[in-house]
């Protein structure tokens, strides 16, 4: 009844709103969250970009309420799932999210699954878990089907992880996040370590399940490659914020950016050039625990000017497309 009078109208599947995460260590309080809002629609395929400790696992951990104990913890802030307060909501709430409406995948396949186990009891253990009440037969077909459309034969469920190589066991990961048919998958970098064919082939068949299940993905990855590929809308973080979110046309079309992702952009090889050399990003993301006071990426940006050093910048937004930058905001007129 509680849970009801919280649910709010909204469009979105996942609306996170001004989040704020810290993790509490012996030595310093590390901010890796700073502010983040993103909204997600149903069937939607979202790349959330940036580099390693920018807060991408923690956004997809804070949505699933799995930070580590007693270290980790949200300070501020709302994340909002198909009109449910998740912050609000008790442990048996999460238990039937987790698996069921929204499933996770992460990039070492072999964290989530269990060597001891045949991978057909791994899958069905998912579906005891939420669907009690299925029958046997049910559950043994819906395993079987799953194993197919990830391009595994069904006798194969009698095996274990360690028969499988690489890109095989990532498939039997994806198998077990979706048995569910969950509304949201948030997949933590699940192609980084494939080889590139292997990769490809794992997006296309996560697009095909997307199609079939019209569940929404959150791609997270440092490669906006896999991104122009696979997604349609793109979120660029930078220092636990975001720092310009489009569509992957405002994106990848080069007309406005924000220094950062206009340095990532330069970081992919364009198909186009024989250049065969990526120009990296000069510098380091500032230190989580000592953030500076106006923009995160100043350090870095060829174009900082003064007011960069003292004020974060506010969204410029057209059609949708958003840049947090003072080159764009015009803040600089008002101070
Ligand atoms: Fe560069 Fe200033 Fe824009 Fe930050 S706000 S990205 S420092 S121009």
């Amino acid at each position: 009844m509680e849970e009801k009078k919280k649910k709010v109208e909204t469009d979105s599947l996942l609306d996170i709103e001004n989040l704020y995460v810290q993790y509490d260590t012996d030595d310093a309080v590390v901010h890796a969250l700073n502010g983040l809002t993103l909204q997600v629609y149903r069937g939607e395929k979202v790349g959330l970009v940036g580099e390693t400790g920018a807060g991408k696992t923690t956004m997809a951990l804070s949505i699933l309420k799995l930070l580590p104990e007693k270290i980790g913890r949200i300070t501020s802030g709302s994340i909002c799932y198909d009109g449910d307060q998740l912050l609000d909501q008790k442990e048996a709430y999460m238990l039937g999210l987790r698996g069921k409406r929204v499933s996770m995948i992460f990039q070492d396949p072999m964290t989530s699954l269990n060597p001891v186990k045949t991978v057909g009891e791994q899958i069905i253990e998912v579906l005891n878990l939420h669907f009690p009440k299925m029958a046997k037969e049910e559950k043994q077909q819906r395993v079987d089907d799953i194993l197919a459309m990830v391009g595994i034969p069904a006798e194969r469920k009698k095996e274990f992880a360690h028969q499988f190589s690489g890109g095989m066991k990532q498939r039997i990961v994806i198998a077990m996040a979706l048995i569910a048919q969950p509304e949201l998958l948030l997949a933590d970098e699940p192609t980084t370590a494939l080889d590139v064919t292997i990769q490809a082939q794992i997006l296309d068949m996560m697009s095909e399940l997307k199609e079939k299940f019209n569940t929404a993905v959150i791609l997270i990855t440092h490669d906006l490659g896999v991104v122009a590929e696979f997604c349609d809308r793109v979120v660029v973080v930078y220092s636990g914020k975001v720092v310009e979110q489009g569509t992957v046309e405002q994106i990848f079309s080069r007309t406005k950016n924000h220094p950062y992702t206009a340095g990532l952009l330069n970081c992919i090889p364009d198909l186009e050039s024989t250049a065969d050399r990526l120009i990296p990003i000069p510098g380091q993301m500032p230190d989580p625990a000592h953030l500076p006071q106006g923009c995160y990426f100043a350090e870095r940006c060829g174009q900082c000017m003064e007011i960069c050093k003292r004020v974060q910048p506010e969204a410029y937004e057209e059609d949708g497309h958003q840049i947090f930058c003072h080159l764009y905001s015009r803040q600089e007129e008002t101070i």
